[in-house]
């Protein structure tokens, strides 16, 4: 792990036209932030209803700063204007950095970055947002890998400084450079780390999860241990924390991190983590998870 981003700052091409492929939690948040701190973003989606959940969600945002008083009326419509919602790739020629923000599907991620590479001019930094893929992984089948590297924000992304930039084998110093200055730009901090499932954060955070999800399965009652991990010190427990992060992400991530780490995360039968999302409990995507949402 390398723990300056610093040393990239100086070769930094500017970023002033960004897009996020994905209008969901993560592509939602990342498109309020770049909005927020003056960076015009595209954000693209397969679902109308998606793009205007994200809308929704960037307009709660800014009316919250607004109540405030940390912006005027006038001021959240002229930042609400760098969000450009969109189901085409119409303006996609002029994007300097384009954030992917999909499901958390190595397949899907993959037919969608070779599309907009394909589509994105030669200098175009294209990045992904998974929690856990490689890298390496993803980059297999772009024509352009050194312009690629991981760009991975925290849930919510307004509210968590750190992001992860991660560099691949063959990403090259241009590509962390412009993400590590659209990290700052957006008001995070970014550390870049090496390639490798789950990255830095989350080989911390699944085998914890892991964790609670045992604990369940020897019957613990969830909402005890998220009182107990809150008095820990931690700011929300485990059951909730999954409620906010998404069942179905959580799922998906973990068969990742069990395939790169088979001797440490790969489990027999299914998981209490399994059987909520078997259950379409996603958490509060959908209104339910652990707990019961409005
Ligand atoms: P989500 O399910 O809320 O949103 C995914 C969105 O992608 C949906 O709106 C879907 O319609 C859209 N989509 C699917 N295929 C598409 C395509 N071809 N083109 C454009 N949009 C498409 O998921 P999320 O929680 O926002 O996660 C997105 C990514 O961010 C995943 O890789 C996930 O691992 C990662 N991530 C999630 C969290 C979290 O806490 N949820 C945190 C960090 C990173």
């Amino acid at each position: 792990v390398k723990k300056k981003a610093g040393k990239y700052e100086k070769q930094s091409q500017s970023v002033k036209q960004t897009a996020v492929l994905g209008a969901g939690i993560m592509g939602g948040g990342i498109a309020y932030q770049s909005a927020s701190k003056g960076t015009p973003i595209l954000m693209k989606d397969i679902k109308d209803e998606a793009i205007e959940l994200g809308l929704k969600e960037a307009r709660k945002l800014f009316s919250k700063q607004v109540e405030r008083k940390k912006l005027t009326a006038e001021q959240m419509a002229e930042k609400l204007t760098n969000i450009r919602p969109t189901l085409s790739y119409g303006d996609f020629g002029n994007v300097d950095l384009v954030v992917e923000a999909v499901v958390e599907n190595p397949k899907v991620k993959d037919a969608v970055l070779t599309e907009v590479e394909g589509l994105v001019s030669e200098d175009t930094i294209l990045t992904s947002n998974t929690s856990t893929i490689s890298i390496n992984r993803l980059a297999q089948n772009l024509k352009r890998p050194e312009n690629f590297c991981g760009m991975h924000f925290f849930n919510p992304v307004h509210r968590m400084p750190l992001v992860e930039v991660i560099r691949g084998e063959k990403t090259g110093d241009a590509a962390v450079a412009a993400t590590v200055a659209y990290a700052r730009a957006m008001g995070k901090t970014p550390i870049v780390v090496n390639d490798c499932p789950g990255f830095l954060v989350n080989r911390v955070l699944f085998p914890y999860f892991g964790g609670f999800s045992s604990l369940m399965e020897h019957g613990a009652d969830f909402q005890h241990v998220d009182k107990v991990m809150e008095k820990f010190g931690w700011p929300m427990g485990p059951a909730y924390l999954l409620d906010v992060v998404g069942l179905d992400t959580a799922v998906h991530a973990n068969e990742v991190m069990a395939e790169g780490f088979p001797d440490r995360m790969a489990r027999d039968g299914k998981t209490a983590i399994q059987v909520m999302y078997d259950n379409e409990r996603l958490g509060q995507k959908n209104d339910k998870g652990f707990y019961a949402y409005e």
